[in-house]
């Protein structure tokens, strides 16, 4: 019995998923199929210029794993160019590694994959608004989180004190 292959984790979802040489006739076209780990593993190494361990520990997985998805994702490109093949970028077993966005302003809650969205170039989808901070997976700031219980308390000391004052 062999165990489910873990899922790597990738920081980058293509946009175009087919690239299809020009002047082959469709019925002629054959396809090579790239995962969306192999296209990561490419896209860390030859792209990014990640060395081998930091784009492995990047995908969650070891280094001889790593070796052996960027082998095969490179040997699918070549072949794809010499033999005039079409590319299908799918599938595969990976994770998107996510981040958490929380607005202040109208506090909408949204996620986007690792990479998108740097912080400064950042709105709210829903009001427009620049007041955006990171956020954990339940929505709470991350950055913030000390304060805003500094908030929390000032808040009850003024509730007993209005109590008080009655
Ligand atoms: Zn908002």
């Amino acid at each position: 019995m062999s165990r489910p292959p873990k899922s790597r984790r990738v920081e980058f979802l293509p946009r175009l998923t087919y690239f299809k040489p020009a002047g082959v006739p469709l019925r002629e076209l054959e396809e090579v199929g790239l995962t969306v780990e192999e296209l990561e593993a490419i896209r860390l190494k030859d792209l990014v210029g990640l060395e081998q361990e930091a784009c492995a520990e990047k995908m969650g997985v070891s280094r001889p794993t790593y070796h052996r998805i960027l082998a095969s994702a490179r040997s699918k490109i070549a072949e794809a160019l010499v033999g005039g093949k079409a590319i299908r970028v799918e599938g595969g077993n990976f994770q998107v590694v996510m981040r958490f966005f929380r607005c202040q302003k109208c506090e909408n809650e949204w996620e986007l994959p690792v990479g998108q969205g740097c912080r400064g170039e950042l709105l709210c989808p829903e009001c427009g608004s620049e007041e955006i901070v990171r956020a954990d997976e339940q929505g709470r700031p991350l950055f913030y989180r000390h304060n805003a219980q500094l908030v929390e308390e000032e808040e009850t000391e003024r509730k007993t004190e209005a109590v008080q004052q009655e």
